[in-house]
């Protein structure tokens, strides 16, 4: 029963790696690497697959790199990043963790704890429909929408990003149609961005 404890989970091994990957080869994450490792990670996660073997082939590939990252690798692994708050189910600190699509918040008493927030990102839009925080979210397949912070309660969603000026005819909420017009959700009439003083940031 104790050994079996001290094991870790085939789930959490896949995280660490993916962590100590993000965490010390940024170059490799962002030339595209990530969704072949991705997939490893999962077949890690999955069981199929040694989390040694990955490893021994990430290895092989990525040899100098290795070496430079062993000499910069901090002597005991450092802690995922604590945001503050506790868990609701446990009590543990909420840690970032990085998924498939992206950072996340994760109880640091996983994988006894199975509890997860996506991260809220507000946009500085208020909900229609509520008032509340507008916030990105991506869909499992990691397309990205609009909602409200208070989902399940508000249902209200979009495709497209809502912006903080209101329909100059009905006061409605506008949303980016494209690089150039915002179209109103309410009475759907366009207007260029120019015209409702909207700036853009991607
Ligand atoms: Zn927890
Ligand atoms: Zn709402
Ligand atoms: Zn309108």
């Amino acid at each position: 029963m104790l050994r079996e404890a001290k094991r870790l989970s085939p789930t959490e091994t896949g995280f660490l790696v993916n962590d100590l990957v993000v965490e010390h080869f940024p170059g490799v994450v962002d030339l595209g690497f990530t969704a072949e490792m991705e997939e490893d990670f999962d077949q890690i996660a999955a069981g199929k697959e040694g989390w040694q073997k990955v490893i021994g082939d990430f290895y092989a590939e990525f040899g100098p790199q290795v070496k430079k990252a062993q000499a910069e690798m901090p002597v005991t692994k450092s802690e995922p990043e604590k945001i503050g708050r506790e868990c609701p189910k446990c009590g543990h600190d909420l840690v970032i963790r990085w998924g498939r699509f992206g950072k996340f918040i994760s109880c640091s008493n996983f994988p006894t704890c199975r509890f997860t927030e996506a991260i809220l990102e507000k946009i500085g839009v208020v909900c229609p429909k509520d008032g509340g925080d507008l916030v990105m979210r991506k869909t499992r397949k990691g397309r990205i929408f609009y909602g409200c912070a208070n989902y399940p309660e508000c249902d209200f969603t979009n495709w497209k990003r809502p912006v903080a000026v209101p329909c100059p005819s009905c006061g409605g909420l506008l949303v980016l149609s494209n690089k150039k017009e915002v179209q109103c959700t309410n009475c759907s009439e366009s207007f260029l961005i120019e015209q409702v003083g909207v700036t853009v940031q991607e």
